[in-house]
C-alpha cells in the first residue's frame, strides 16, 4: 500500500508543509500573477429578484444545500451534475472561499475534491487544521462553470446571495480568498494576487486575507513560498482576532 508521503509525491504535491515558525514571515511583494485567463462568453443569467433574495438572505443551514441544489437563478444550473453548496464546521472561525467547482467538484457535490483540493487538506494540515473542523469551504460560484472556465460576472451575481448567506450563519472570524477570482469578486476590485496579499482586507465586515488558489500553485511550484507566508500571516491574524 501507498503511504501517504509517497502518494503527495506521487502527486507532485510535496514538499509536504509543516508549520515550524511562529514568527510571521516578511510579506514580500511579487511581479505580477497571470492566474486563470480564460476566454470569456457572454451567459444568460436571470436578476436575482426580490423575493429569491429575501428567501436566501433567510435560509437556515437545514433547508440551505437543497435550495442551492435547486437554483435555476443562471444557465449553469442546465450543466451541472451536481450542485456544490459548502462543507465543513458550520461553527468554523475559518472561512475558506474559492472560485467554482470544477469535474471532481461538479461529480460528487463537494467544494476542493480533486488535486487542487488534496493540496488544500495540505495547506489546512499546514495551520494545525483539518476539513470540516473549525473550517468551512464554499466557493462564489456554487454550479461548474464548463470547461472550468471564468465565472461570468452575472453568474456571480446570482450566487453571491448563498455567498453571502453562507457568512452570515458561519460569523467566520477570517476569511481566506483562494486565488484571483475569489479575491477580486469579494474584493470589487481589478487587482492582482501579488497587489492583494499580505493585507488585511474585509468582506461585508469580516476580516479576509488573499492567497493563491492552490490550482494555481499546482502549476507554479515556486509561488508556494509566498503562500506559505500567507498562510503564517493568516495564523497570526487569527490568532490576534481571537484573543483580542
Ligand atoms: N477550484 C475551486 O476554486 N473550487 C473547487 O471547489 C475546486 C477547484
Amino acid at each position: 500500500m501507498v503511504d501517504r508521503t509517497e502518494m503527495l509525491r506521487e502527486l507532485g504535491l510535496t514538499p509536504i508543509w509543516r508549520l515550524r515558525a511562529r514568527a510571521v514571515a516578511p510579506v514580500v511583494r511579487d511581479a505580477a500573477v497571470a492566474e486563470d485567463a480564460a476566454p470569456k462568453s457572454v451567459r444568460e443569467a436571470a436578476p436575482p429578484g426580490d423575493e429569491r433574495l429575501r428567501r436566501i438572505a433567510t435560509l437556515e443551514w437545514r433547508e440551505f444545500a437543497s435550495d442551492v441544489s435547486a437554483c435555476t437563478a443562471c444557465a449553469l444550473c442546465r450543466t451541472r451534475n451536481k450542485a456544490v453548496p459548502g462543507v465543513g464546521d458550520v461553527r468554523a472561525q475559518w472561512l475558506f472561499v474559492g472560485e467554482a467547482p470544477g469535474a471532481e467538484e461538479d461529480a460528487k457535490g463537494e467544494p476542493f475534491v480533486g488535486q487542487a483540493g488534496r493540496l488544500l487538506d495540505n495547506m489546512l494540515a499546514a495551520l494545525g487544521m483539518k476539513r470540516g473542523e473549525n473550517v468551512y469551504i464554499a466557493n462564489v460560484l456554487k454550479c461548474r462553470p464548463p470547461g472550468n472556465r471564468t465565472p461570468e460576472p452575472l453568474e456571480v451575481e446570482s450566487c453571491r446571495p448563498y455567498l453571502d448567506r453562507q457568512i452570515e450563519l458561519i460569523r467566520p472570524a477570517l476569511i481566506i480568498a483562494l486565488g484571483k477570482s475569489a479575491a477580486t469578486t469579494l474584493l470589487n476590485v481589478d487587482a492582482t494576487i501579488a497587489s492583494l496579499r499580505g493585507r488585511l482586507h474585509r468582506y461585508r465586515g469580516v476580516p479576509l486575507l488573499v492567497t493563491y488558489h492552490p490550482a494555481y500553485l499546482l502549476r507554479n511550484l515556486p509561488d508556494k513560498a509566498k503562500a506559505w507566508e500567507d498562510l503564517c500571516l493568516a495564523r497570526a491574524t487569527m490568532q490576534r482576532l481571537t484573543t483580542a
